[in-house]
């Protein structure tokens, strides 16, 4: 259990919804997507339609389930939420399909993980609001065609590019969520502890904001175990030096690195000389699993430019040896 894990797997589900955006003007940052959607739904909304399918891809913890009840919010609609893992079998989704009121939004999330006959049953729905349900099996088996009302597909990916292109092409709109800038983390931030009634200077916000891997999830996360540090230890406001020190304690740096990327860093730095070297020797020296050094943690040390992926093996970028205060060894004349 990461703190600086942006998916929501053991959060607080009742938190979250609280923390959640309403509308498009409380929902913060993604500029483009913002008015992109803006546009697609006050026409529909103008012409009294249902909104077209939109697809938002990104990291998770961007705000995709957000955006989705804010569509649902927006169009004066239901929402129903699912996902494609959760869609084993076409008949699964051809009883949500068939259930579905008139103008609903239909979130399904992770939708790249959808099985096969269910995404071929899907494009159909999306298409001609129409799906064929097969009664009977072998040769004597017959589609029976089902009318469905029009409804909004919000479809969420990691990435798009994950997705077929026949799926992909029937969607009416792609948003792509960009990671937050720190400025805009602090926006989540102090509207955060405005919500739970926490007090919060500028700087506390900007210290929580700077460690929240340029996720809004992370930095909701960071802000009420800063909150528990501030309760029990202080009084009164969150300030730099509180929030520094709360997440001191939890071990998650002054760029949101937490114990296990560190692990990871100091290892390559200390014990390989900032690398070449391969996974798997990497991860028998932190004492972690091949796929948990590969899939967990090196992703964000990837994207923060401290480690570098080579066909050689890992290697540690000169800011990896700035972040950890160490110097890279003298490698003699090239
Ligand atoms: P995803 O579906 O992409 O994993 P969520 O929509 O569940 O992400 O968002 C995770 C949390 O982050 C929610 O509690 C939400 O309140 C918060 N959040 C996400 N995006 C924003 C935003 N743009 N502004 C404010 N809070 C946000």
């Amino acid at each position: 259990d990461r703190l600086v894990d942006a998916d929501a797997d053991g959060e607080d589900t009742a938190v979250e919804a609280a923390l959640r955006p309403k509308d498009l003007d409380e929902f913060v940052g993604q500029e483009k997507v913002r008015e992109q959607l803006d546009l697609v739904l006050k026409a529909a909304r103008a012409r009294g339609a249902t909104a077209d399918h939109v697809l938002l891809s990104g990291a998770p913890g961007l705000g995709k389930t957000t955006l989705s009840m804010i569509i649902a919010a927006e169009m004066n609609a239901p929402i129903r939420i699912t996902s494609g893992p959760a869609i084993q079998h076409a008949g699964d989704l051809a009883a949500i399909l068939s259930s579905l009121q008139e103008g609903e939004v239909l979130f399904l999330d992770e939708i790249h993980r959808m099985s096969r006959p269910a995404e071929e049953m899907l494009y159909m729905a999306m298409e001609d609001f129409r799906v064929d349900v097969i009664v009977g099996k072998g040769p004597g088996a017959t589609a029976i065609p089902l009318e469905l009302p029009p409804f909004t597909l919000v479809g969420a990916t990691t990435r798009a590019g994950l997705l077929p292109p026949p799926l992909r092409d029937r969607f009416g709109f792609t948003g792509h969520m960009e990671f937050y800038a720190p400025a805009e983390l602090e926006r989540v931030v102090h509207r955060s502890a405005r919500l739970l009634d926490v007090g919060i200077d500028v700087e506390g916000a900007a210290e929580i904001a700077g460690r929240s891997r340029g996720t809004p999830r992370i930095a909701n996360r960071l802000l009420r175990r800063v909150r528990d540090y501030a309760q029990v230890k202080a009084e009164g406001t969150i300030d730099r030096e509180i929030a520094a020190a709360a997440l001191k304690v939890y071990e998650v740096d002054a760029r949101g690195l937490d114990r296990l990327d560190r692990a990871v860093l100091g290892a390559l730095l200390k014990l390989f000389g900032g690398g070449p070297v391969g996974l798997s020797t990497l991860a028998v020296a932190v004492g972690e699993e091949r796929e948990t050094v590969e899939e967990v943690a090196e992703p964000f040390l990837v994207r923060e430019g401290l480690l570098a992926r080579t066909p050689r093996g890992r290697v540690a970028t000169p800011a990896a040896w700035a972040h950890l205060g160490l110097v890279p060894p003298q490698h003699g004349a090239k």
